[in-house]
């Protein structure tokens, strides 16, 4: 018969899973920041030469390509070692099975670093599209180099504190998870259930998903979406970001 979990045992699975994401969530916070530091310095000696070329019908600052390239290139690392430790918490949490070596060349980890790095990309993106935004009016009334910096700074200020976070958090969750459930794959585990954060902030649709029991390789129906993991990059950005619910696995 297969194990009842007592509500205290619920809670410290909740809790173990919470630790690994912090860890994963400070490298990838401490990463998105230093991605947007070096995409102000860049947008700084833009702003300069566009300043010279404010008449000739100025081009935008800063590639929104080039954006995504330097926020993925940035984020790559932590984000594979955050997927490494959902996938170990996998195997800590099946008793009596052995931890396979982690393979990052497995195309459903290459799939999910895909996937959690476009997602951080549309994000870094949104921040590109805003830095256009705020140069548009200065660039028609033929404003100055120093015009153009302080409306950087502006809109880099924001990205570095709340961007930065947001992009860490939502990319935590979905390596975490996203990892954990490719370990119960490779593990052999049948199905997974869907726990949720049991305190007073957890949206209502994830109190309804709590219990949620469903084949390891199929998704849960979280608020009518299909997720296949909390923080799933398939979800809507409300299913997804600042999502605290995790899985468990169900043994036979
Ligand atoms: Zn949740």
């Amino acid at each position: 018969m297969a194990h009842v979990h007592t509500e205290r045992e619920l809670y410290a699975y909740w809790l173990g899973a919470l630790a690994v994401r912090a860890e994963g969530e400070n490298a990838l916070r401490a990463a998105a920041r230093s991605a947007f530091r070096r995409i102000r310095a860049r947008l700084r000696d833009a702003a300069l030469v566009e300043a010279l070329t404010l008449n000739a019908g100025v081009v935008p600052p800063l590639e929104v390509a080039d954006w995504a390239r330097i926020v993925a290139g940035d984020l790559r690392p932590g984000s594979l070692a955050s997927i490494r430790r959902g996938w170990a918490r996998a195997f800590e949490l099946i008793p009596g099975v052995e931890a396979t070596a982690f393979d990052a060349s497995d195309p459903r980890i290459v799939t999910l670093l895909a996937r959690v790095l476009a997602t951080s990309r549309e994000i870094a993106e949104t921040t590109a599209r805003e830095v256009a935004e705020a140069y548009a009016p200065i660039l028609a009334a033929g404003g100055t180099v120093d015009d153009l910096a302080a409306a950087v700074d502006m809109v880099m200020d924001s990205a570095d504190s709340v961007r930065a976070r947001t992009i860490a958090r939502t990319a935590s969750t979905a390596t975490v998870e996203g990892g954990q459930r490719i370990g119960y794959e490779v593990a052999g585990v049948p199905a997974k259930r869907w726990l949720s954060e049991r305190d007073d902030l957890v949206r209502e649709a994830h109190i309804a998903a709590d219990g949620q029991t469903v084949p390891v390789a199929d998704a849960f129906d979280v608020d009518g979406e299909s997720l296949e993991y909390p923080g799933d990059p398939a979800g809507s950005a409300g299913n997804v970001i600042n999502c605290r619910c995790t899985t468990l696995p169900v043994l036979p």
